[in-house]
């Protein structure tokens, strides 16, 4: 029993408490036969008329019952000798099913029942009989009646309040619900909506529970994110607690870095900077989350932190997901920093022997002043010398633990007190919805680059069918012609990348049939890295007119010149990866086009996110909707939700809770700080999970 239990997530008397029925079904009152419906679950009480097997295609036992409204058939496929014999003509039965329409009218399958034998039957459920989620060799009669013995158990010792009076009585929790729908009966403690949830009267409002949206349930929702939301707020104060260096706010390198570009800053990029500047001058770690849609210009914020830290005399690393954005980003970084005698060394996976040991020997001993890589950077045996500021570029499927172990590795930042360790920037294009930034970033920190470079033109979309990819290999003639370059992304279905990279090739070669006079290049995941590297670097030199390549491209590429993107078979892309391939073009000054060269027929789904991804060029505005269409486990990788692990909210569903939580929880912080410990734990168990890593 303990095992099974132990299937189904239930191992102490409040796991029984909080393992919450899937539905209820009403056996509390008795329906007139004749009133029945087809896919209602109902008791019935009658006469038995008539009781024989039927040898059909499958043998089966047909029973009828018969009230003084009308008939209905019972119909059994197994059965044992006895149960034929008992149910016998004349006797008294109360049936529970679900009414079924089939060959003989409305029928009962398999019904649960019982006979009653007339002096004393037996009273029918007080309270909607609850369904709980069960595993094999589980009965719902067990779960029942174990649930019940541990509500009869429930009281103040063993299930303490933990949400303040002032709170519960504010009535802030039924606003949570929309007030034409809700119930207006208040819950007001958390015994209260767990015994309201697991015996909810016959009166409930069956609907609201259905969905989840019933305050008896919201009130653990609630709960259930507030514990979530002073987890993370907790972690964030043990960082805090930490000390960083603080770099001076001397501007000297700064200006020298803007003199050399060929721009201004945004209004938006110095706004950011200067959280970052100031964030930094700090001894506390900075934890900062940099959110700036493709193309709005996050790498030289970065620069910008990095020199802080380099004209104080600590170490910057930059780290970046892939060796390709890695590469960008030195070819930048060497760009920009060299002229301020800035030494830029390099790190990747693909960087063995001799070159690496200089490598390393560089970042030990203080003569690499900025460094860039991939994960690389953080092997064990990359030794810094004083590293004070990391930048983690496009990571946006971090986790809360990739986050912490990335920043232990102050361990490692040759910083000689263990308590210090380095400042953080994160910097994603994907823009986190609101929802999920709130419960799943509560320990960052945000700021938004929310404004494009001027002189960008938006990337104007169109969804041509593949019946007219002819037309569509004009346009990449016409703009190439025009001086300007292209895209042709290929996707596949399967995430092999060398299916994929055969598609590539197969369009690489049909497209140089087609397009002779262009300068066609491929690039995809099997690709050895250098070769990778020279395509990109031969496409952004311009000595290429078109770019075949798969889904690889997807981050951070930056080809001012490319105003053309097609993109086959978008249908089977998300949309966050499809703003971040588009983001690709419109990089420059010219007008830039994206075509979405879809597969038919399209699905239902496929058709809304193309819809999407003409209407608009907003990440946020994408961000939402793909919350919207595949949910915060697609959005973020379901790392970082199933990190979550809730038993009861639904991040969507429950959306219009977290102003209540985030609220709640700094109220709990200042005014009850004894409570939040065992809220904490309560949810999140004993196991401090995000504290340990
Ligand atoms: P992302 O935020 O996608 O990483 P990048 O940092 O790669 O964007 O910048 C995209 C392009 O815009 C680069 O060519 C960069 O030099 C340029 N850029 C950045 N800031 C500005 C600005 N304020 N004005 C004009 N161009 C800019
Ligand atoms: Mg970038």
């Amino acid at each position: 029993m303990r095992d099974k239990l132990a299937r189904v997530g239930i191992t102490t008397v409040q796991d029984l408490l909080f393992h919450l029925p899937l539905r209820y079904m009403d056996r509390t009152r008795i329906s007139p036969i004749a009133g029945l419906q087809g896919n209602t679950e109902v008791v019935i009480e009658g006469e038995i008329r008539g009781a024989n097997v039927v040898f059909g295609r499958r043998r089966s036992l047909i029973c009828k019952v018969q009230d003084s409204t009308g008939l209905i058939t019972l119909r059994f496929f197994h059965f044992t000798a006895a149960q034929r014999n008992n149910l016998a003509i004349g006797a008294r039965i109360r049936c529970y099913g679900e009414v079924r329409r089939g060959s003989a009218g409305l029928e009962l399958y398999h019904p649960e029942y019982q006979l009653l034998d007339g002096q004393n039957p037996k009273p029918l459920a007080q309270h909607l009989t609850p369904v709980y989620p069960a595993s094999e060799g589980l009965t719902q009669y067990r779960l029942r009646t174990m649930a019940e013995q541990a509500l009869a158990l429930l009281n103040s010792s063993n299930l303490e309040e933990l949400l303040p009076t002032e709170l519960l009585s504010s009535g802030s929790l039924s606003a949570g619900v929309s007030t034409s729908r809700a119930n207006t009966q208040q819950q007001t403690s958390l015994a209260d909506a767990l015994r309201f949830l697991h015996q909810p009267p016959a009166s409930a409002a069956v609907e609201l529970l259905a969905e989840g949206l019933h305050p008896a349930q919201q009130r653990l929702a609630l709960e259930e994110l507030l514990a979530h939301n002073l987890s993370l707020q907790q972690l964030r104060q043990q960082v805090r607690q930490r000390q960083a260096p603080a770099f001076d706010a001397h501007k000297t390198l700064h200006t020298a870095l803007l003199k050399q570009l060929p721009f201004a800053l945004t209004g938006a990029q110095q706004r950011v900077c200067n959280d970052i500047s100031q964030d930094i001058t700090q001894a506390i770690p900075m934890l900062r989350l940099l959110q700036g849609d493709v193309g709005s210009g996050k790498t030289v914020v970065a620069a910008l932190a990095a020199l802080q830290a380099i004209g104080s005399g600590y170490q910057a690393a930059v780290m970046a997901p892939t060796e390709i954005l890695a590469e960008q980003h030195r070819h930048n970084f060497e760009a920009w920093f060299t002229p301020l005698n800035i030494t830029v060394v390099w790190l990747t996976g693909k960087l063995k022997g001799k070159a690496r040991e200089a490598q390393l020997s560089r970042i030990a001993d203080g003569s690499g002043q900025l460094i860039v890589g991939t994960h690389a950077l953080f092997q064990d045996d990359v030794h810094f010398h004083n590293l004070g500021l990391t930048v983690i570029d496009e990571q946006h499927r971090f986790g809360v633990h990739q986050r912490l172990a990335l920043r232990e590795k102050g361990k490692n930042a040759g910083i000689v007190d263990e308590k210090i360790i380095p400042h953080q920037l994160i910097m994603t294009a994907t823009p986190i919805p609101r929802t999920l930034a709130m419960s799943v970033y509560a320990d960052l920190d945000f700021s938004v680059i929310d404004e494009l470079p001027t002189g960008r033109t938006p990337v104007n979309t169109v969804a041509i069918a593949d019946q007219r990819r002819e037309e569509v290999i004009h346009r990449i003639r016409d703009a190439c012609g025009e001086g300007n370059q292209a895209y042709w992304v290929c996707t596949l279905i399967e995430e092999s990348e060398t299916l994929e990279a055969q598609a590539a090739e197969v369009t690489a070669s049909e497209l140089a049939l087609l397009l002779p006079e262009l300068r066609i290049g491929l690039v995809h995941g099997r690709l050895k890295p250098k070769e990778k590297t020279q395509v990109m670097a031969a496409f952004k030199a311009g000595e290429l007119d078109l770019l075949v390549a798969t889904t690889v491209i997807e981050v951070g590429v930056d080809v001012p010149n490319a105003s053309l993107m097609v993109i086959e078979n978008p249908e089977r892309l998300g949309l966050a990866q499809l703003h971040q391939l588009r983001g690709r073009v419109g990089r420059g000054s010219v007008a830039s086009h994206c075509v979405l060269l879809y597969g038919t027929p399209l699905s239902q789904r496929a058709k809304e996110r193309i819809t999407v991804m003409r209407q608009t060029n907003d990440g946020f505005v994408i961000a939402e909707k793909d919350l919207k269409l595949r949910g915060p486990g697609e959005v973020l990788g379901t790392r970082q939700t199933g990190e979550l692990n809730l038993r009861i909210a639904n991040l969507e569903r429950d959306a219009h809770l977290l102003d209540l939580v985030k609220t709640t929880a700094t109220r709990l912080l200042q005014d009850h700080p004894n409570k939040v410990a065992p809220i904490i734990r309560r949810w999140l168990g004993d196991k401090e999970r995000y504290g340990q890593v």
